[in-house]
């Protein structure tokens, strides 16, 4: 069986206990690979490593970092195909999402790359004129990333793209679940010639190696995507040490649709929302709230084109939905659908675990409820799974308030043509990210993140460089004057 190691100082380095963890391919419900199992002593060694090289990194020019930015992209583009079959292999996402992914990253560098140069202060005219007023935007130095087990390598490019344009260095925890993938883009960035250092990578259990990062003295932001249950304890953690955080987490998005959208949009929208990466993925439109005149023929459509989805090996190209990447998520997923069947929902696709024959994997079929009422647990807890839950609405106003009455409030979908609606929707909408006549759409130029229990913080764009910078305000006094009056504020 393959063994990933800890990378530290751009080495492979042995775990200082000596311990490893099994990873599973979700396809075979077996163990594939060991990774290294951390612990403190294991993240001390990869901050310090960090620490080390932030020293060098903060003072380098943004030409300079640009340049080793933009080489990290062509040794990304190089490597897609590997890194798409790790991740694939690794959770079961199907090869051509994470293909797409792979191949699109890249950019995502590319993109921060350019912005190595977009981080000027200002100059601030005061009332004392003989000051000179300016800001710099100053790295934080090492920064935590705790990426969840969805698209490892593209959740932790949110955060470390743009920490290392600002001149950060970066400790990555990846999921225990999902962590293959992500050590080997660290050897990546090694080629791409990088100080040694700068991007450690740290494998183990959370609150284990993850817990250590957090708490870390000489961390000085965490960047965590995951779970709320998990990101109250990190929050929590990170508050000892009065350490800033991002945390984005997960949501229970509602997909809108009008009687006057395009019904075949609609359909491909609705399935992307909740089929593509089997519903594992946090901005799942994982509500489908449908105008009572039109959610029949919706329900229907979804429902005929949800039964003919390909199901099986993630690595086959016609593959369409792959297996749940753990055992636990599928056992969930399959109680909470039978909980709320027996509340009233009413299954038209999928919803029986046993539809799929015996299979080793975690998979479960894609389903959709139909008749489901917002206060069922079905419709406000995330299930990360292959389930929309489809509610009805009679006008705008109750579309709207269904919508925000929800714990979360990561995304939201809009399908119409009428443009006056579609704005007032996005208006009103308690979302951080709002799509009209399209779903799942992401780019490293526009900023990404929720509200409510979704979280808090900016990643992607010019607001998700900034979160990798503190302001600083620098006073200079330019008159020869002597300083007076030593017990008044100036
Ligand atoms: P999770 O909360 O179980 O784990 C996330 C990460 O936290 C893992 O790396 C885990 O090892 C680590 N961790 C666990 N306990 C920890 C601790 N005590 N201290 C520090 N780290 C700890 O989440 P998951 O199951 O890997 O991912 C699924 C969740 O992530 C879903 O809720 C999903 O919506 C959310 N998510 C959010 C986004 C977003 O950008 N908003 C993107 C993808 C996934």
């Amino acid at each position: 069986m393959e063994r990933f190691l800890h990378r530290i100082g751009s080495e492979d380095v042995a775990p200082a206990a000596g311990e490893f963890l099994p990873t599973f391919n979700p396809v075979t419900a077996q163990p594939w690979a060991e990774i290294a199992r951390g612990t403190k002593e294991d993240v001390d060694r990869a901050v310090d490593a960090a620490a080390g090289a932030f020293a060098g990194w903060r003072k380098t020019s943004p030409s300079a970092r640009a340049e080793l930015l933009w080489r990290l992209a062509d040794v990304i583009a190089q490597h897609a195909e590997e890194l798409a079959q790790l991740e694939s292999r690794d959770i079961g996402k199907v090869i051509r999402e994470m293909r797409g992914q792979m191949v699109g990253l890249p950019r995502w560098y590319r993109y921060f790359s350019a912005q190595c140069h977009n981080l000027e202060g200002s100059v601030i005219p005061l009332d004392k004129t003989s000051i000179l007023n300016y800001t710099r935007h100053d790295p934080y130095g090492v920064v935590g990333i705790i990426p969840p087990f969805n698209s490892p390598v593209l959740l932790t490019s949110f955060a470390l793209a743009p920490a290392l344009a600002a001149g950060n260095a970066a400790v990555i925890k990846p999921s225990e679940h999902a962590s293959t993938a992500v050590l080997l883009f660290a050897r990546l960035v090694d080629e791409a010639g990088f100080p040694p250092g700068l991007v450690n990578v740290i494998t183990g259990l959370g609150p284990e190696a993850g817990d250590a990062l957090v708490g870390h003295p000489e961390v000085r932001k965490v960047v965590f995507t995951g779970g709320l249950p998990t990101a109250r304890k990190v929050a929590a953690r990170a508050a000892e040490s009065v350490k800033p955080t991002i945390l984005e987490l997960g949501g229970k998005s509602a997909n809108i649709v009008f009687p006057d959208a395009d019904l075949g949009s609609v359909t491909n929208g609705i399935m992307a929302g909740i089929f593509a990466a089997g519903g594992q993925t946090c901005i799942a439109g994982s509500r489908l709230l449908a105008h009572e005149t039109i959610a029949d023929r919706v329900v229907e459509a979804v429902s005929e084109r949800a039964k003919t989805i390909v199901v099986g090996d993630p690595l086959l190209d016609e593959t369409e939905v792959g297996p749940l990447a753990q055992p636990e998520i599928r056992d969930r997923v399959n109680d909470r659908v039978r909980a709320a069947v027996g509340v009233g929902a009413v299954a038209t696709a999928g919803g029986d675990l046993g539809a799929l024959g015996d299979r080793a994997g975690w998979f479960f079929p894609p389903t959709v409820l139909d008749r489901v009422d917002n206060d069922m647990p079905i419709a406000r807890d995330e299930l990360f799974g292959p389930v929309l839950s489809v509610i009805r609405f009679s006008d705008e106003e109750e579309a709207l308030a269904i919508a925000n009455d929800s714990p979360f409030g990561l995304a939201a979908g809009i399908w119409t043509h009428n443009l006056n609606r579609a704005h007032r929707m996005a208006d009103e909408l308690e979302a951080g990210v709002v799509w009209v006549n399209t779903y799942r759409s992401l780019s490293y130029a526009s900023p990404f993140g929720g509200r409510k229990l979704s979280g808090y913080g900016r990643e992607l764009g010019r607001e998700g460089l900034l979160e990798f910078t503190q302001t600083k305000s620098i006073w200079v006094e330019t008159s020869e004057e002597p300083m007076g009056d030593p017990f008044v504020l100036r």
